[in-house]
């Protein structure tokens, strides 16, 4: 599964944001496929079509999709310098999808701050400008020995170029995700250099009441990470929220004024940035949602229940969601013509509920 590693400064609130997530893990039970380690914290992607999918089937149980998130200590400023971003960091950040950086925003002065003061733009600056200077001394032996492939033309011409840019971005002091666009640099022409800050990005901002009330200082901090997506929450607050009842957690939220859990957003913002969606399944043992690539086409994605349905697909009778509720039944929708057979070449939407027909 792919996988988000959560990275920060010390003392902004990334072990309590863990131990949250921890706590709001889905049951190994229901999900045998999931290997629950230490490190890993695998939570639910909220999806609320799967309560009403699970009242028109009048299915047992609810199966959603999952995030998961990996914690990864050892961030400090001047960490790429001396003895270097340790090895198992750089082992543990290279094998995540994407990096989730959390950022202190909360002004409690009996929390220490390891800068001294609380500042989101500057924590964010540290960080990145560790990852962007171990991406460059990557990128210095790399392109030594690219060079010299090319030379002897046993080299790739076009991974050199691309390479070059890539220090360029870096070297401006820009991640590769926030950068490439604008420089013309194809990312996917630089996977194979296992690049730190090619990976996609989302900042999560640990702040207090008084951050999550406050729109203009949230309108200028996703202004200044964008493309990347920005989420506030208050760790503390979320570790509170997930010991209890989903009736009182709403509460709770709701007299807080948010529509929706902090670590709800993560788990949604987190399965966006990975490049994933789901398409829906449901009868009277489940309500289930699958997690595809976006723009995989309908065989793919029955490849994701069983490798044999992928080799044997035939169609997918594929009804939308919303069309499903408006008629109230498969039988409903069907016979309001709702019920669309697709062949090999869709590509799954968001909200696709699918039966499959497949050869053995
Ligand atoms: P880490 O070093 O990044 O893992 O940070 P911790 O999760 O250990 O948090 C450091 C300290 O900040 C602890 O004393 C936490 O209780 C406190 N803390 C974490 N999140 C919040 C928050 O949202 N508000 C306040 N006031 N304190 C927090």
């Amino acid at each position: 599964a792919l996988t988000i590693g959560i990275v920060g400064l010390p003392n902004v609130g990334k072990s309590t944001l863990f131990n949250a997530l921890t706590r709001a893990q889905v049951l190994a039970a229901n999900y045998p496929f999931a290997t629950i380690e230490p490190n890993v914290g695998v939570v639910p992607l909220p999806d609320e079509r799967l309560v009403k999918l699970a009242e028109i089937f009048s299915s047992e149980r609810i199966l959603p999709a999952t995030v998961s998130f990996v914690d990864i200590a050892g961030i400090v400023r001047g960490a790429s310098e001396g003895e270097g971003l340790g090895n198992k960091f750089l082992a543990n950040i290279r094998e995540a999808d994407a990096i989730c950086q959390v950022t202190r925003a909360f002004a409690d002065p009996d929390v220490v701050h390891v800068d001294g003061k609380v500042s989101p733009k500057d924590d964010i600056e540290t960080i990145n400008t560790e990852l962007i200077l171990a991406d460059l001394q990557t990128l210095e032996k790399t392109l030594v020995r690219l060079e010299k492939e090319v030379k002897i033309k046993k080299g790739d011409p076009t991974l050199l170029e691309a390479a070059k840019l890539a220090q360029k971005i870096l070297e401006e002091g820009t991640t590769l995700s926030a950068g490439a666009k604008v420089a013309g640099l194809d990312l996917t022409e630089v996977a194979s250099l296992q690049l730190m800050t090619a990976k996609p990005f989302i900042y999560v901002f640990n702040t207090d009441d008084e951050g999550l009330a406050n729109k203009e200082f949230q309108a200028e901090i996703r202004d200044m990470v964008a493309p990347a997506q920005a989420i506030f929450l208050d760790a503390k607050f979320e570790s509170e929220l997930v010991e209890l009842e989903p009736d009182e957690a709403a509460e709770m939220l709701a007299e807080t004024g948010q529509d929706e859990a902090g670590l709800d957003q993560l788990a949604r913002v987190g399965f966006d940035t990975l490049g994933l969606q789901t398409y829906l399944t449901a009868g009277p043992k489940e309500a289930r949602a699958w997690t595809i690539r976006k723009g995989w086409t309908a065989p793919q994605a029955a490849g994701v229940i069983h490798t044999d349905f992928e080799r044997g697909f035939i169609k997918a009778e594929v009804i939308s969601f919303d069309d499903l509720v408006d008629t109230g039944s498969v039988a409903n929708a069907r016979a309001a013509g709702k019920a669309r057979m697709e062949g090999k070449d869709y590509v799954m939407q968001d909200g696709d509920v699918v039966e499959f027909r497949f050869n053995v």
